[in-house]
């Protein structure tokens, strides 16, 4: 399983990429995921010859068989990560090898081949070379990089694929939630759980989203933005809110973000959070949380903030908790996050780092694409 890369990456340009205006258009005004780059990175593995013919290629449709095994039984997994334009021009990943990394834990839980480092970080910073027009450089805006992974071997025997393709797309990405840093209204689904318990809740595959999306149009039914799911034994543990994590902060000051429990997504903004949380004074606490404990503790005060992260929607407050016969709204309910003043900070801290306004301590910032002038302004060890 740690195949080697029998080539270097190479580059075929897209003979007819979208024009300048097109690409202003789309860069004036960027949502989430709806409009793609030029090119995309592709790869295949086979069980005798490992990874084959590592390329950039122009973005286009792909042609597999219909008897491919992702088709049928849904073995894919894939990454979410995020290329930012610094003040200087320069173009930085963050934290791409924590990506690679969890793409191989996922790889191993779905029983698809690891993508060494060299090539999951390799086929990022090609593709953003090759695209580097496209990265957004106005506002909070970034190019949202989708490397994902799917089982193509025309084979019905329910066993793990002996063929896979391995490919990065990338999208242009604004704000995650259109109305800006506005705080989600989110339902306590009661019916249903993300993950189960021995499961693949930790494993970044598109299975887990298939479960997720009737619950979460309940939460839209109930004029929700998200839903927040519970653990699938007790139906009584917080894990996640939609496909982000959570997490709590106390009047005290203390923070606390459910423990990873297996069925939990190992988040890297999650991961991030806690480490900046902790430098700026904050006591983190990573442990299980009732539903109860949240219901109550804002209804009293003990709980002063709740806000949920990810790479696409970064730090987003939680304005109110729904379920079938109550609600309990949130201070941070109000418009610019209220008073959620800890929300806003980590939010700030991490945006900065992430777009080259603040120091970056942790080395956490991947250059891809160097700037017109030193990048050592700002950079920490990145
Ligand atoms: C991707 C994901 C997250 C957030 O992970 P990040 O690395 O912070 O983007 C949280 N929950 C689920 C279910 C996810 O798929």
């Amino acid at each position: 399983m740690t195949a080697t890369v029998t080539h270097p990456i190479s580059t075929t340009s897209n003979p007819a990429p979208a024009t300048d205006e097109r690409r202003a258009q789309v860069l004036g005004e960027p949502r989430f995921g709806t409009h793609f780059t030029d090119h995309m990175f592709m790869a295949e593995w086979s069980v005798g010859d490992g990874w084959q013919d590592p390329r950039v290629v122009p973005y286009g449709p792909l042609s597999i068989d219909p008897a491919s095994s992702v088709l049928h039984y849904a073995q894919e997994i894939f990454e979410g990560l995020k290329a930012y334009a610094h003040p200087d021009g320069s173009i930085h990943a963050f934290r791409p090898y924590a990506n690679a990394a969890r793409m191989r834990r996922s790889a191993a839980r779905l029983a698809l081949p690891a993508v060494p480092d060299e090539l999951f970080v390799g086929a990022v910073d090609a593709l953003v070379r090759a695209d580097a027009g496209w990265v957004p450089t106005d506002g909070e805006a970034s190019l949202y990089l989708r490397p994902f992974m799917f089982a193509t071997e025309a084979f019905f025997g329910v066993r793990a694929a002996r063929r896979a393709t391995f490919a990065v797309i990338a999208s242009p990405a604004g704000p995650y939630f259109p109305g800006g840093v506005a705080p989600v209204e989110v339902w306590l689904s009661s019916e249903y759980a993300r993950a189960g318990s021995g499961g693949t809740g930790a494993a970044k595959s598109g299975s887990n989203y298939a479960a997720s999306l009737l619950p979460q149009a309940q939460a839209a039914a109930h004029g929700c933005d998200q839903v927040v799911f519970l653990d699938d034994v007790e139906r009584r543990w917080v894990e996640e809110i939609g496909a982000m994590n959570l997490y709590f902060v106390f009047a005290d000051g203390s923070i606390v973000t459910p423990e990873l429990s297996g069925s939990i997504l190992d988040g890297i903004t999650r991961d991030s959070l806690k480490t900046i949380a902790t430098a700026m004074g904050h006591e983190v606490v990573e442990r299980r949380v009732d539903i109860d404990e949240w219901r109550d503790g804002v209804r009293d005060g003990r709980i002063a903030e709740v806000f949920a992260c990810g790479t696409a929607a970064v730090v987003t407050p939680v304005g109110r908790l729904k379920w079938a016969d109550g609600d309990v709204v949130h201070d941070a309910g109000v418009a610019d996050c209220g008073r959620a003043t800890v929300t806003r900070a980590l939010r700030d801290e991490l945006v900065g780092i992430q777009y080259g306004h603040a120091a970056d301590p942790y080395g956490w910032m991947h250059q891809i694409v160097g700037g017109r002038e030193p990048v050592a302004a700002v950079g920490g060890m990145g």
